[in-house]
């Protein structure tokens, strides 16, 4: 994998982003500053693009399980019967046995924590609100891995941080690059953003020795690390990296924030925080101006299907899944494109990501985008996961919802399409 940040002027608007952007009938002269930060989600957008296509798409686009893979029976049952009683408001903090459920579960997983340090959350996405909530202030800096998460870089933006892009190879973060980075930045960093395993978009994992060392710089510059991992259960090959905490056991710097949305389903909107008890009290403070609490009943139906000793089948059983969909599609890509491609081979999670290169050097994603799309083919391009625009000649592709059968349809498919661009 090539060292991922590639520079270009901002500011930058990829056209996807565009989408999300509507012209104002009226004065926004009277918005606060920050209405201006709010862009809006490109994976939004792109799924209201793809809403509107009749013909046939290969979704490499979208990051989420498809709904074969969602246990909806066992949901049903649990909302129907166990759920009685539990449609009105909550505690703000999550309902205790969901707590409780969450303690096991981490405990089942090797990671010590009790009920002081976790806050549930509407999805991760809540979490990372609450997090950059907590900790930005207009003109901060806040780093963030380049690419990362789209939605966690416009998190950041809506309190007005400023972003610092920091570069990424195939062992995650360049956490060296890091010092030089915050040199030319002028002051050190609130925060910095990584997702440690299985990052989205690139699919890479944060080394040891870079995560100890993030966990140095983190101590050194006064600064949280906001933890966003979604995804590291959903290891289905190679050896655990430990986590921030592990290395560094009760570090208050170190702000988790996880999600039931890619283990059980995202329209549940269940997540949590795991932070130092100090900063989950002000965390809790936040969520009554925010949403009051997290659905009581879709509470209600994680914290059953834990109760139930489920999980852990589910997972066992979507990692083989997303074993097979990940070595089908780094199959079929190294076939069909051999060096002309430069592709991630990620250990778990659902992305992998691809820099075009030989025959293909130089086409602009985002400008082939509309053509894969008519070849019936879908997948996010680069720019949409940075700030400046960079990654113009990178995409993601999500293997995780489609049948090896499919996936090696949408790969031939991305073929014809990046063959008839080159021949332009
Ligand atoms: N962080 C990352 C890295 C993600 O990929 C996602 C979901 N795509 C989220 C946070 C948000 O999770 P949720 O859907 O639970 O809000």
């Amino acid at each position: 994998m090539r060292d991922l940040q590639q520079h270009s002027a901002r500011p930058h608007q990829t056209r996807l982003r565009e989408v999300t952007m509507t012209t104002p009938t009226i004065s926004t002269t009277r918005l606060a500053s920050r209405a201006s930060e709010l862009k809006g989600s490109v994976i939004d957008a792109s799924t209201a693009l793809l809403a509107s296509q009749t013909h046939d798409i290969v979704r490499f686009a979208m990051g989420a399980p498809n709904d074969e893979l969602i246990p909806t029976e066992d949901f049903g049952r649990i909302l129907g019967t166990a759920a009685e009683g539990r449609f009105g408001y909550g505690a703000s903090e999550g309902e205790a046995d969901l707590v409780d459920q969450i303690v096991r579960y981490q405990a089942s997983r090797g990671i010590e924590t009790s009920p002081e340090r976790i806050v549930v959350t509407t999805g991760g996405m809540q979490g990372l609100d609450i997090a950059f909530k907590m900790l930005v202030d207009p003109g901060d800096g806040v780093i963030v891995e380049c690419p990362t998460y789209t939605n966690g870089i416009g998190t950041a933006l809506s309190y007005q941080a400023s972003v610092i892009e920091a570069p990424m190879d195939e062992n995650g973060l360049v956490v060296e690059a890091l010092p030089d980075l915050v040199e030319n930045f002028g002051k050190t960093p609130k925060a910095i953003y990584t997702i440690p395993n299985f990052q989205n978009p690139s699919g890479t994992t944060m080394s040891r020795e870079r995560r100890e060392l993030l966990l140095e710089l983190a101590e050194k510059w006064d600064a949280y690390i906001v933890d966003d991992d979604p995804y590291g259960a959903l290891r289905f090959e190679g050896d655990e990296v430990p986590g921030f905490l592990e290395l560094s056991p009760g570090n208050p710097r170190v702000i988790q924030v996880r999600t039931f949305s890619k283990t059980l389903a995202p329209g549940l909107r269940v997540g949590w925080m795991e932070l130092d008890p100090s900063l989950r009290d002000i965390a809790v403070n936040a969520k009554p101006a925010m949403d009051t609490c997290t659905s009581v009943p879709m509470q209600k139906v994680v914290s059953d299907y834990l109760a139930e000793g489920k999980l852990d089948e589910h997972i066992d059983w979507l990692r083989s899944i997303y074993r097979e969909r990940k070595e089908a599609m780094t199959q079929a890509l190294a076939e069909r494109f051999g060096d002309d491609i430069l592709s991630t081979d990620p250990d778990g999670g659902f992305f992998l990501w691809i820099d075009l290169q030989g025959k293909y050097s130089g086409i602009d994603t985002e400008e082939l985008f509309p053509l894969a799309l008519r070849h019936g083919v879908a997948y996010i391009p680069g720019p949409a996961f940075t700030d400046s625009g960079s990654q113009r000649h990178s995409l993601r592709l999500c293997f995780a919802t489609s049948s090896p059968e499919r996936i090696r349809e949408g790969v031939e498919r991305l073929g014809t399409a990046l063959d008839e661009f080159a021949e332009q």
